[in-house]
């Protein structure tokens, strides 16, 4: 059983994406499970087997004990019956009041599917009479997290403390980011993807007068009991 369901599509995406509160959440004491739904052997770089070393590493850098993965086809990922089984599964026995997914509109296919896949196997895991094992479980809350694209954020979380760890964790990736590949590029413009963190991670940090941050969406209204305990500054 854990706090928090970190589920991304590839090994390394929720590092990129979510490391900085994955490990805020290490260093707040809660229970943190990483899952990966496919082993990423269709990638251009690196094999299953490596990407699983890099993965686990990368997962012990951030304080993470447990890093399960779901084995499903990469590069093929579906919202099938099957896949949605397989997850509710994991959400009924990891049992999170947590759950973070990538935000459901994306280049790659896989994260898109992982976006509403994941949302789904939340729901059908709290139902009585699925044909799953252990008692009906669905999170209390679902959050997405935005990387590639600059979408209506809902909140952000300061990650300064826990920045470097992130930038390390994203590191343990060798067979994928090489950093001392200088034409090894994520994207076309020619920007790394450490490059591209700390900007992405610097400029909403300084939206929250921090170093570092993370934005998350959520789909629900934030519901607030004392507006004067709620983060953030006017003026
Ligand atoms: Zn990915």
């Amino acid at each position: 059983m854990v706090d928090c369901l970190a589920i991304a599509a590839h090994r390394d995406d929720l590092e990129i994406t979510s490391g900085g509160l994955i490990a805020k959440l290490i260093d707040k004491g809660y229970a943190v499970a990483m899952l990966d739904l496919t082993a990423g052997e269709m990638g251009s770089k690196g094999d299953a087997e490596t990407r699983n070393e890099e993965a686990v590493a990368a997962a012990k850098l951030l304080g993470v004990n447990v890093r399960d993965n779901l084995g499903l086809p990469d590069a093929h990922l579906q919202n099938d019956l099957a896949s949605r089984a397989l997850l509710a599964q994991k959400i009924r026995d990891y049992r999170p009041q947590l759950v973070i997914l990538p935000h459901w509109e994306q280049r790659h296919p896989d994260h898109r599917v992982c976006s509403q896949l994941g949302f789904d196997a939340c729901y059908f895991a709290g139902l009585k009479k699925a044909q799953l094992s252990g008692e009906p479980h669905r999170p209390r809350k679902i959050i997405y997290a935005s990387y590639y694209r600059s979408y209506e954020i809902s909140f952000a979380v300061d990650i300064t403390a826990q920045f470097e760890r992130k930038i390390e964790a994203v590191k343990c990736y060798r067979s994928q980011f090489n950093v001392d590949d200088a034409a090894n590029k994520v994207f076309i413009t020619g920007v790394d993807i450490f490059e591209y963190m700390r900007v992405r991670d610097r400029e909403l940090g300084m939206r929250i007068r921090v170093g570092y941050a993370e934005g998350y969406i959520q789909k629900e209204l934030v519901a607030i009991d004392d507006p004067l305990q709620v983060g953030g500054v006017s003026i």
